[in-house]
């Protein structure tokens, strides 16, 4: 039983509860206008963001970040923008040209400070000293994503401290989660089988995190075209490896790795999702779905 003390507390309160419709102070009027430059990106912001930011994507679902061209439309969305979200390490060649052409004075956010960056380096000397920019591959390394993006939106938009660390907090718990997952997953495929194609290099921080080896025609970047010695290289090493699966890429034109199955026999394991999300269509509307389509991908051509 109430005493009736607590009994007009009590309703004191819910007067004022009912007035006042539930977080209704801690929003914003406007929300954080901020830009992602593609859609991995842009569903990691939105998750520490959450309904104090509003999110615009230039490379959308399934688009190609390599050789985006940015249109007038994005220099606007730019220049209305109050942070401008990047992944750096090379990956958008062509936004420094949109940042200046847009005039916004927005900070220019390298979601992927304090990450080492990975080199690569394929026995050609071709991309000898180019970062990898693929750095969001690694769970372990979109946590440090979320770190960067919650102490960006955090000096943006103070305000909002409480809000941003605890949406951030929660989605590192998922991460985390994630990673697990992704572990015993690859646990259980053999050893000898962990290894298989794509068509442009984008997992090394998969391979590097996970132990799962991605050879790949194309290097890091899909502007540079395979030659057909690489080509022949990789024919040769699949027949000598073994190696079960070639997979295809959201973002990425299939016949080079269709080539290479129909010469080796190795079958098409399905289609892995690099650079992008897919849109409502697809299963990777998000990063965390992203990640568990591609583990699925693998594990089931690889484990089969
Ligand atoms: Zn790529």
């Amino acid at each position: 039983m109430l005493t009736r003390r607590q009994a007009i507390a009590a309703s004191v309160l819910s007067a004022i509860f009912a007035a006042a419709p539930s977080g209704a102070q801690e929003q914003p009027k406007d929300k954080l206008k901020v830009i992602a430059s593609f859609s991995i990106l842009g569903d990691l912001v939105k998750n520490v963001g959450g309904d104090r930011v509003e999110v615009a994507t230039l490379v959308g679902p399934n688009g190609n970040a390599h050789v985006y061209a940015p249109s007038p439309a994005d220099a606007k969305r730019v220049a209305d923008a109050k942070l401008v979200f990047v992944n750096g390490l090379g990956f958008e060649g062509w936004l420094e040209r949109l940042v200046k052409a847009s005039g916004t004075k927005a900070p220019v956010i390298v979601a992927t400070r304090g990450i080492k960056p990975r080199e690569r380096a394929d026995g050609h000397g071709r991309d000898h000293g180019q970062a990898d920019p693929h750095a969001w591959q690694s769970v372990a390394n979109a946590k440090i994503y979320v770190g960067n993006i919650r102490d960006a939106l955090i000096a943006a938009d103070p305000a909002g401290k409480g809000a941003y660390e605890a949406n951030a907090a929660a989605y590192l718990a998922k991460l985390d989660a994630l990673e697990r997952e992704v572990r015993e997953m690859i646990a259980k495929i053999p050893a000898d089988r962990r290894k298989l194609i794509t068509s442009h290099d984008a997992f090394g921080y998969f391979e590097a995190a996970y132990g799962i080896a991605f050879i790949a025609p194309q290097g890091v970047s899909t502007e540079a075209e395979a030659s057909a010695r690489d080509v022949a290289a990789i024919i040769a090493q699949v027949k000598k490896q073994k190696i079960a699966a070639v997979f295809l890429e959201n973002v990425t034109d299939p016949r080079l790795v269709e080539q290479i199955a129909r010469e080796t026999g190795a079958k098409i394991g399905g289609t892995l999702y690099s650079d992008a999300l897919t849109d409502g269509k697809g299963d990777a509307t998000t990063y965390i779905d992203l990640i568990r389509h591609n583990l699925k991908q693998l594990a089931t051509a690889l484990m089969s």
